[in-house]
């Protein structure tokens, strides 16, 4: 059975349409340009594990009836990442136990002083929160076996917050990268084919890849296909992208090889 990567939201932290936005891609009657923020769902060996957890989760689960979730892989603790943390309560009625999650050290202790309260124990007889089971990442770089699965991990730096992208079989995803060891990384991403990486803007960003800086990141790194998302306002889906590079949108789904 092939392995598939749903995007379920390819916007910026704003998400697009912005609040109150008149701008030709806010107004823009293409469906390609209506972006929630940027999660996406790993379909995998028959299990399905959501990379991050944004304030759209609700209605993106609703949308493409994610019923199960075998777990939850995160890249940090930004608020477009994590915002939808609380969602996951019904998932732990269903599955009646807590969601494991997959993350570093400094993502669980930023989630702890955040949503101390998904870590507590809850009532008997009542779940007052989501439960998260954490699985610690122990080092920037290297495998894990997650649920039976196993994950390459990458880590780079976000205006100094260590975020991780995680790798499965020929693909990667890649989101809020801008320093990174090329060496490491681009060691990491070999036998990468599928490659989702996040591409604010064409301006420089302090804290995100342009579109620019994602396209040449995607040719160092050899891969044949990329995505871009994490997209802003700024960026309209009708402008032609170099061959092998592609804009991530809302619901589209790719194939890799495991
Ligand atoms: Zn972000
Ligand atoms: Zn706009």
């Amino acid at each position: 059975m092939n392995s598939t990567f749903l995007f379920l939201g390819t916007g910026a932290s704003a998400g697009v349409p912005v609040i109150g936005c008149k701008c030709a891609v806010c107004t823009s009657s293409s469906p390609f340009n209506r972006r929630l923020r940027s999660s996406g769902l790993l379909k995998v060996k028959s299990k399905q594990f959501l990379i991050d957890v944004g304030p759209d989760f609700r209605q993106q689960a609703l949308h493409y009836q994610i019923d199960r979730l075998d777990g939850l892989l995160l890249t940090h603790t930004h608020y477009d990442h994590i915002a939808g943390i609380d969602e996951l309560r019904i998932f732990n009625f269903r599955m009646k136990r807590p969601m494991p999650c997959l993350l570093s050290k400094e993502t669980l202790q930023d989630l702890l002083r955040r949503y101390y309260y998904l870590f507590e124990p809850n009532i008997e007889g009542a779940t007052l929160s989501a439960q998260l089971e954490p699985h610690l990442l122990e080092k920037e770089f290297g495998s894990v076996s997650f649920e039976g699965v196993a994950f390459g991990v990458l880590t780079y730096l976000q205006a100094g917050m260590r975020v991780n992208g995680f790798r499965c079989g020929d693909f990667a995803y890649l989101s809020d990268i801008h320093d990174f060891d090329e060496k490491k990384v681009f060691e990491a991403l070999q036998g990468v084919n599928k490659l989702v990486v996040s591409a604010l803007r064409k301006n420089p960003s302090p804290v995100q890849f342009t579109v620019d800086e994602a396209i040449a990141f995607a040719g160092k790194a050899g891969v044949k296909e990329t995505w871009l998302t994490h997209l802003s306002h700024s960026l309209d889906y009708e402008e032609s992208l170099p061959e092998g590079i592609h804009w991530g949108y809302d619901g589209l789904e790719i194939e890799f090889t495991v």
